[in-house]
């Protein structure tokens, strides 16, 4: 193998330059010539390539966001188009992909691979909903960005003694929601994984109050959503003033926790040694802390699950 390209797809995520970088260094430290492909498989369709320097990575391991740029592509769901991808990649002579993206974006890969094309996944989402890993790039930063801001949220609840409701990112999972409000000291936590009922939200509330408590932090990820209603039934119900935030997209960006970069570096790494091992159609990742890979088909056919004992903790800190 010769020449490789890597290619950033479906949302951003904070670690994705670092995993760039590690791509190409490594790339070349093997003897590899590395290219980039912009704008996610809306470029590789187009053939926007770009050839990769140690110096074109030079100064982004801080970064959020992806120097390579990331699209959403629907077209490239088609075979033909597929197969038109493959003959561009081919024509340029790269002999293997590396895709950094999310569970869609793999499902893109796997069909390249089936098609016969090698390629190699490393999975990035703030949301951490990706089977096959335990963690996925961009998760430790996002937590990180969730806990500023409920610290911040918590100085001027307490100042006012509001309840505040605050939203986080997390459509299928509810991981950023669960980390960021144990780490937040949230009275309660809504995820999609786990039932819930705003009455007992609302009587964790009261009995807090009762015992002296003048303020409350809940907070429910976005895939649960009605953070608006909730927020207005609670102050009904309870008739303490509350307020709803709703974090949104500052959880994509910022520049990567030492963490994100870690993980980044290493699965970087990884994915350039098994391409070139003759490895295809499989995802790194990190299983009980070791570094590891899962084919596409397991991660498609698997399920992200969450660690419902930490619900359970938070759930016995916050009486
Ligand atoms: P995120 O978790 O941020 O949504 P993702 O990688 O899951 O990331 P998607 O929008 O689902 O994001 O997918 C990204 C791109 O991957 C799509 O725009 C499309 O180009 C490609 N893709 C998704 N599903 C398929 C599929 N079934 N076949 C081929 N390509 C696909």
């Amino acid at each position: 193998m010769k020449k490789i390209a890597v290619l950033t797809s479906g949302g951003d995520a904070p670690g994705m330059n670092t995993a760039i970088r590690a791509v190409v260094r490594r790339g070349i430290h093997k003897g590899l010539d590395v290219f980039g492909v912009v704008n996610g498989y809306k470029g590789l369709i187009e053939g926007d390539f770009t050839p990769m320097s140690l110096g074109s990575v030079g100064d982004i391991i801080h970064r959020g966001g992806t120097i390579l740029k990331t699209s959403r592509c629907e077209e490239f769901k088609d075979t033909i188009v597929q197969q038109q991808a493959i003959q561009i990649l081919r024509e340029n002579e790269i002999e293997g992909l590396i895709v950094i993206g999310g569970d869609g974006s793999f499902r893109g890969a796997r069909k390249l691979t089936e098609l016969g094309f090698p390629t190699v996944g490393i999975p990035g989402s703030i949301d951490n909903d990706i089977a096959g890993t335990d963690y996925s790039i961009g998760f430790d930063t996002a937590v990180n960005t969730a806990v500023q801001a409920i610290d911040k949220i918590r100085d001027t609840a307490f100042s006012h003694e509001r309840t505040y409701v605050i939203e986080v990112m997390g459509r299928g999972a509810g991981d950023i929601a669960l980390w960021a409000g144990v780490c937040g000291g949230a009275e309660s936590i809504i995820i999609p994984e786990a039932d819930y009922d705003l009455e007992d939200v609302i009587d964790r509330i009261k009995q807090g109050h009762q015992r002296g408590k003048r303020h409350s932090i809940i907070v429910v990820a976005e895939g649960v959503g009605k953070g608006l209603q909730m927020g207005k039934e609670i102050q009904e119900k309870t008739g303490f003033e509350t307020k709803v935030t709703i974090l949104g997209h500052i959880q994509r960006g910022g520049s990567p926790s030492a963490y994100d970069r870690m993980m980044s570096s290493q699965m970087g790494a990884l994915a350039v040694d098994l391409l070139m091992e003759g490895k295809k159609g499989v995802m790194v990742g990190v299983k009980s802390g070791q570094l590891t890979f899962t084919t596409f088909v397991e991660v498609e056919k698997g399920r992200h699950t969450i660690d419902l004992s930490i619900y359970e903790l938070a759930r016995s800190l916050s009486i």
